[in-house]
């Protein structure tokens, strides 16, 4: 495989060198949870990967911290930033498996589906995924997550 280097000086496919595409490959949107370090392991890496090797996604990035300094704030931004209010990993676990308690059932669903908080999303995403395994892999998750849900109700023995 060619390094970020290697590749920056070759012609793409649509015969624009490769270090402007990599440039273009991210939203500004994406840019700014980069800057919040709040994208995925995976994405935050490509776009350090990308910054390595293009001084225009550097310049853009530099832009976007600026504006945003400057209190050009998004919508989508804003509610980045309030991200205290969003479930823990293992609370969507048990929210995906139906073992959470009703009242944050209710928030959660609200936090997720009317509000549309991205992050969660994504999040849950992963995890419908993680779970779409066989039967017996999905009873051992069940029975991880209820054991680690934290509390045993009052009236079990
Ligand atoms: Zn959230």
């Amino acid at each position: 495989m060619l390094t970020i280097r290697q590749r920056a000086g070759k012609q793409t496919e649509t015969g624009l060198p490769w270090s402007i595409m990599a440039a273009h490959s991210f939203t500004d949107d994406e840019l700014l949870t980069y800057l919040d370090e709040m994208l995925s392991v995976e994405r935050m890496a490509a776009v350090e990967q990308a910054l390595r090797g293009t001084d225009v996604l550097r310049r853009r990035l530099a832009s976007l911290a600026r504006r945003r300094d400057q209190g050009v704030h998004s919508v989508g931004e804003i509610w980045r930033r309030r991200r205290c209010s969003c479930p823990s990993r293992s609370q969507l676990g048990s929210y995906l498996l139906g073992t959470l308690d009703a009242k944050l059932v209710d928030y959660f669903d609200f936090h997720i589906q009317t509000i549309g908080c991205r992050y969660c999303s994504s999040n849950l995403h992963d995890l419908e995924q993680a779970m779409q395994a066989t039967p017996e892999i999905q009873q051992r998750r069940r029975k991880f997550f209820q054991s680690s849900a934290g509390y045993l109700r009052k009236d079990d023995h």
